[in-house]
Parts: C-alpha cells; sequence; structure tokens
C-alpha cells in the first residue's frame, strides 16, 4: 500500500525579499495561529519548524509570555525542532561556521527537551558541501534531506557516468571524503509540492492525480513525501479535511499527517537494495529547474568581507587567546559570550543573506549584527589579553632604561612567516579631565623627540624592523572595581617580520633607541631594477599594468598576471549575464602609473594606479526590462554610451620569506550595472581545479566562463 506522508512546514528565511522585521511579525502570526489550531483540532498533530531553533527566539522575543506554551507543544512532539541553529549557507561561510551551526544548534534543541528532528536540513541550500556526511554523522544524524545540487533522472532514464550529480531516485547514499555516508533525500519536486492541497474532492483529485505522478516519477519507494507549505507560508488551517478528502479518493493510498522521522523510519523499511550512491559536494547547476546559485559568491562583496573579518577575529584571534588565558591564568573561558557573539554572525549566514540577494535594508541590518558580532570577540581578546599580560615575564628579556618590551602573538595553528604591525605605547601621562589640560598634555607629547628605535628579539638579535609613524592619542583603562581612568599616550607603530613562528606561540621583543645601541640594520631593499623580488619571486612590472611572475624554484614564467576586465551586467541579485555581443574593456588598454610605495630589507610594495574609461550603467532598456519583471535570459539591453572614469589602485606587496604576494585593490564605483573582474592567466588547458571549501580542498570541474 503506498503511504503519502504530509508534512507540514513553512520554509522561514528569516530575511529576503522584505526587511527582517516585516518578516518576522509575519512569523508571530503563523505560530499564533499553529497554536490556535493544535488547540482546537486534535487531527493536526505536527508541524516542523524548518530544521533551525532560532524560530523559537524569533518567536518568544515577541510573545515571552508563551514560553511555557510552546515547551509543552514540543515535549508533546507537536512542534518540531531542530536540528540546527539556523539555515546557513554551505559556501560562503568559514568552516568552522558551518561546525558552529550545528553545535549551537544541537545545544538549544536539546534544552527544550529530546523531541529533536533526527534529519541534517538543507532545503533551500544553494547546493551542499561535500564533508555534510561527516559531519552529521558526527552529531548523530545519519539523514539528509537537501533541494538542490542533485539532479535525478527517474526510472525512465539511466544515470550517466559522466555526469557525477545525477542520481536514478530522490533517495540516495550520500558519502563524504572520509567515505562517512548518510541517507540524502532530494526535494525533488521542491519542498513545497504538498502546499495549499484542495478540500473540495473534485480539485483534490485534480490536485493528487498530478502530485501523485510527479513524486512517482522519482520515489524509490512506495512512501511518497510531501511538504506542507512552502517560503514565509502561512498554516494551512484546513488541513485535517484536506487529508479526510485524499483519504476518501484514494482508498488503496493511506495519506498520513506525518513528520520527517516517520517517514524516515518507515522508508528506510522499504529502500530497495541498491541505491545511487554520490559523492562529495552537491553543486548540480540544475534540479529541475532550480540552479545553485553561484553567482552569489560575488555579489555585494562588501558583506562578504565582512563576514571574513568576524570570522577569523572569533576563530582566528579572540577564541585562541582565551583558550591560552584560560590554560595559563585563572581567566573563565567565556563560552556564553563567544556563542551569542557566533550567534549574531550566524544570523548573516542563511542564504538569503550571505549570498546578498535579499532587500537593501537587510543588508544594512548585516553590518549592524556583524558589528555586534565583532565587539564581543574585541571584548573577550582584550579581556584574555590583559590576563596573559599579566602572566608574562618581559625580565627573560633583559632591557635597559629607554628600552620597551613587547609580545606578538601568532594564535594560528600553522607555523607563520610574514609583517605585524604593532601600535607600542612609548609615552603615557595620566589625565584627569577635572584638573588637568588635554590640551597641554597633547602638545607637550606631539612636540616631544621620538627617538628612532631598532627592534631586538629575545636572543638580543636585531630583526627586520620599521618604524612607521608615531601618534598622540587620548586612551583609558577600566579597572574592574573603579570608574575607567584615562591618559593619553604617544604610540609608534612598528612592522617587523617574523620568521617561522611555531603554531599558538608568543615571543616578546624590545625597542632599543638608537642612541643607546647605534647598531642600524644594514637595509638592503628588495625592489631594484624595477623588480621586486624575494628568495621565492620575483615580480616585473609590465607597462600595461600587468605583472609577470617567475616562480624561482621551478623557473616557470607566469606571464599577464591581474589585468581587470570591465563587463556590463543584466542579470539579476542571483545571477550574472553579459549583454548580447557587448566586448569587455580591459585594464591593461588604459594608461597607468607605478610608483614604488614601500622597499626595505624585508617588505616591497608598488602601486599600480588605471584610468579606465568605462559606460555609466546599462541603457534605459534594462530599467524597463526590469519593471516589466523579465527574465533575464531574454533581455536585450545593451551598455549605455555614455562613459565615466574608473579608477583601481592595487598595491602589490611581497615580503621576505613569503611565497605569496599580497594584492590589494581598491576603487571608487561610479557606475551601474556592471561587473569587474582581476584576471590572472595560468597558461593551463585542464578541465579540472582545485578549490577551498568547507574542511576540504575539493576538485571541480572547470565551467565554461560566460
Ligand atoms: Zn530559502
Amino acid at each position: 500500500m503506498k503511504r503519502v506522508y504530509i508534512v507540514p512546514h513553512s520554509h522561514w528565511d528569516r530575511e529576503w525579499y522584505m526587511p527582517f522585521e516585516q518578516h518576522h511579525m509575519r512569523l508571530i502570526e503563523l505560530i499564533d495561529n499553529l497554536i490556535k489550531l493544535f488547540k482546537t483540532d486534535p487531527e493536526y498533530k505536527y508541524f516542523h519548524l524548518d530544521g533551525q531553533t532560532i524560530i523559537l527566539d524569533d518567536y518568544l522575543q515577541v510573545r515571552p509570555e508563551n514560553r511555557e506554551i510552546i515547551q509543552n507543544l514540543i515535549n508533546q512532539g507537536k512542534l518540531q525542532i531542530g536540528p540546527f541553529y539556523i539555515l546557513q549557507d554551505a559556501f560562503l561561510t568559514s568552516s568552522e561556521s558551518n561546525a558552529r551551526d550545528m553545535l549551537i544548534g544541537h545545544r538549544d534543541s536539546k534544552s527544550w527537551g529530546k523531541h529533536m528532528v533526527h534529519v541534517g536540513y538543507f532545503p533551500d541550500t544553494f547546493g551542499n558541501m561535500g564533508q555534510a556526511p561527516q559531519m552529521l554523522k558526527q552529531v548523530g544524524l545519519d539523514t539528509a534531506m537537501f533541494g538542490r545540487g542533485v539532479k535525478p533522472t527517474g526510472f525512465s532514464n539511466s544515470t550517466s557516468p559522466e555526469d557525477k550529480f545525477s542520481t536514478e531516485f530522490s533517495e540516495m547514499k550520500w558519502v563524504g571524503p572520509d567515505n562517512s555516508s548518510v541517507l540524502g533525500i532530494l526535494f525533488a519536486n521542491w519542498y513545497d509540492n504538498g502546499k495549499e492541497i484542495p478540500t473540495d474532492p473534485i480539485k483534490a483529485k485534480a490536485f493528487w492525480d498530478k502530485k501523485l505522478t510527479d513524486a512517482e516519477k522519482s520515489a524509490s519507494t512506495d512512501d511518497l513525501l510531501f511538504l506542507n507549505g512552502s517560503d514565509h507560508e502561512p498554516v494551512q488551517m484546513d488541513l485535517s479535511k484536506a487529508i479526510r478528502t485524499a483519504n476518501e479518493l484514494y482508498p488503496d493510498i493511506e495519506f498520513i499527517h506525518g513528520n520527517y522521522d516517520m517517514y524516515i523510519e518507515q522508508l528506510k523499511k522499504d529502500l530497495p537494495k541498491k541505491i545511487d550512491e554520490i559523492d562529495g559536494e552537491l553543486t548540480s547547476q540544475e534540479t529541475n529547474g532550480w540552479t545553485t546559485l553561484a553567482n552569489t559568491a560575488s555579489n555585494r562583496i562588501y558583506l562578504k568581507q565582512w563576514n571574513t573579518k568576524v570570522s577569523k577575529q572569533l576563530e582566528n584571534i579572540a577564541e585562541p587567546l582565551a583558550t591560552i588565558a584560560s590554560q595559563k591564568t585563572d581567566f573563565e573561558y567565556p563560552h556564553d559570550q563567544l556563542r551569542y557573539a557566533w550567534k549574531w554572525l550566524m544570523q548573516n549566514h542563511p542564504h538569503d543573506s550571505i549570498c546578498a540577494c535579499s532587500v537593501d535594508d537587510v543588508a544594512d541590518e548585516m553590518i549592524t549584527r556583524f558589528k555586534k558580532s565583532n565587539q564581543v570577540g574585541k571584548f573577550v581578546a582584550d579581556a584574555a589579553l590583559n590576563k596573559i599580560k599579566g602572566q608574562l615575564n618581559t625580565n627573560k628579556i633583559p632591557h635597559n632604561l629607554g628600552e620597551i618590551p613587547f609580545t606578538v602573538f601568532n594564535t594560528g595553528t600553522s607555523n607563520k612567516t610574514g609583517t605585524v604591525i604593532a601600535e607600542i605605547p612609548i609615552k603615557k601621562i595620566k589625565f584627569n579631565p577635572n584638573k588637568d589640560s588635554s590640551e597641554k598634555i597633547y602638545q607637550a607629547l606631539k612636540n616631544e623627540n621620538t627617538p628612532k628605535y631598532t627592534v631586538y628579539d629575545d636572543q638580543n638579535k636585531t630583526i627586520p624592523a620599521e618604524v612607521l609613524d608615531s601618534k598622540v592619542k587620548f586612551n583609558f583603562d577600566l579597572p574592574k572595581d573603579k570608574f575607567r581612568r584615562a591618559y593619553i599616550e604617544k604610540v609608534i607603530h612598528v612592522k617587523i617580520l617574523m620568521e617561522n613562528m611555531k603554531p599558538v606561540s608568543w615571543k616578546t621583543f624590545k625597542l632599543v633607541p638608537l642612541n643607546i645601541d647605534s647598531k642600524v640594520l644594514q637595509k638592503n631593499s628588495m625592489i631594484h631594477d624595477g623588480i621586486l623580488e624575494n628568495e621565492f619571486l620575483a615580480i616585473k612590472f609590465s607597462k600595461n599594468g600587468t605583472l609577470s611572475v617567475t616562480d624561482k624554484q621551478t623557473g616557470h614564467l607566469f606571464k599577464d598576471q591581474l589585468c581587470y576586465e570591465d563587463t556590463g551586467d543584466l542579470g539579476n541579485e542571483y545571477v550574472y549575464r553579459a549583454p548580447k555581443n557587448s566586448r569587455p574593456i580591459f585594464s591593461s588598454d588604459f594608461p597607468n602609473k607605478i610608483v614604488i610605495k614601500e622597499n626595505n630589507s624585508f617588505v616591497g610594495k608598488v602601486e599600480i594606479k588605471v584610468k579606465m574609461r568605462i559606460p555609466v550603467s546599462m541603457n534605459k532598456k534594462l530599467k524597463e526590462e526590469q519593471e516589466e519583471h523579465l527574465d533575464y535570459r531574454l533581455r536585450t539591453a545593451q551598455r549605455s554610451g555614455r562613459f565615466t572614469d574608473f579608477t583601481i589602485q592595487t598595491e602589490v606587496t611581497l615580503e621576505k620569506g613569503s611565497r605569496r604576494i599580497g594584492i590589494r585593490t581598491s576603487f571608487d564605483n561610479n557606475s551601474m550595472d556592471h561587473r569587474v573582474r582581476a584576471l590572472f592567466s595560468t597558461g593551463l588547458q585542464t578541465k579540472e581545479h582545485y578549490a577551498d571549501s568547507i574542511f576540504e580542498v575539493v576538485k571541480r570541474p572547470m565551467l565554461l566562463c560566460q
């Protein structure tokens, strides 16, 4: 007998085509209605809360008085919660963020009781990461459900070995790079295939005849799954009646108001002996018409930059310092504060948020969340450093009067070679605003001669260093038992080269004024005869602004590196699309200015400035086509004939001992509807490439670039 499992849910994008609060208020209505329905309709059994525990926080923020009602519904298994904190995009967030989402979601689910749904839930994720099977297994989940990234071919077509993303059934064995595997279930007809089920028998017959046929095409068993709800869809209040109607219409089929755990339990019993195996990340560009929307990776780049900055600050600075401090001092590891910071950060991680395909208000709110997370991370890092500071014995490095010790930490988990800029106070004057004149102190410090310094390591050897500048500024201490203590200080910024610094380690140095020890570091410059060079790489700057890089170990020459390409874009917030028959504009066709910005024994920095001329926007036709909501594939707009200046400044940096070229690009964008890319020519013909992904280096097929 066929069984049809109808699982009510609402896929809750917390923000998207409306700002957060406008969706949020609808969530309150949805859950209020659900509470009413559970009270009045004994046949209404379950509702799935979209795999994210944050929905509970969102509701209780507005209706805290309903906590007990919610708890009771969870206890009875009616509200189906967990396992994640939020529905996170897999690829635009850090590896660690993907792990934290599971850990925090797991913890939150547990705090509500045992009734957690045992499914790794990725209904709308824009492609799925290869390590999901291993990570799910580690939090005790053996099934994953997802809507994108795989193409079911159905009974009639056999799967092609050429296409690693196709499977015969919507059920498959999904295997990760470490050979962990989970049962994978694709929402082959999307996660709304059972929305708005008619109660009227005639309409219901037409509805089910079509829906059952669609589901049977890719299902491997007689257990069919229908999801009652779509994006932000309110609860179907007459679902029980609709299920009664269906059961009357099809006596040979059992229609069940179910939940995922029930469905999976039955499915596992009925699965055929052999189902297709699918390996690693699921990134098919087509899944019955739904793409994985890879172009969102370059949408609103500033949000991606913020995300990297805050993730790194939590993962690579605040948490390692807190760990060191809690191991070496009486510092209590701030679990709660850090989880709070992570939650702010992760609220920016859903597909519609970090992919930046939402309305402008969402992008604005995301910045505030990034800042909040960053502020907490900074607080934790400062508190940990203050504790560690008390334990550091700088006497180990002998210093005389006027010499200033300072310590550099490598909080990373690998050996580091590279430059560090340290801000070091060289003089502090206490400042009481009721008594002292800040202006006098400021001027006195400013006018005082700043000594020249050289830097020594703990073996009393000079190390490559450069004092960049000095500055007088207001600052304060925050004692734990007193009001803040203000002072005005003179600081200097010193750039030093750290060589082969061990993971999770620290090293103390001293600044020595040159009048005490006048040994001056021999200055060998890294740039000579127009070539920026270290032990590993030599960079030549071509007249057209591109770089020729020689790998000195292999002798291989990489020509024509770093050319900027500008093209029009008539796509939308998800997909890039160049106008037909238009030609790209290249930076190498415009005059440039190349200037040496830094040149000492351990850093060479060169600035390339190029002024391009590009169209101000697409022509008026695009606006019309956008207002008509015309599919981007059908748009015919072209670039405007009006041009404007577009200046790109690029800093190319090479440090002693480094195998990496640092490239920092900045520009002031005055144009609309365009895409700028930096091109690096590999000169290679290959069908595959390797990329850094979530806890793996993944081999990907080359796609034709548009
Ligand atoms: Zn979504």
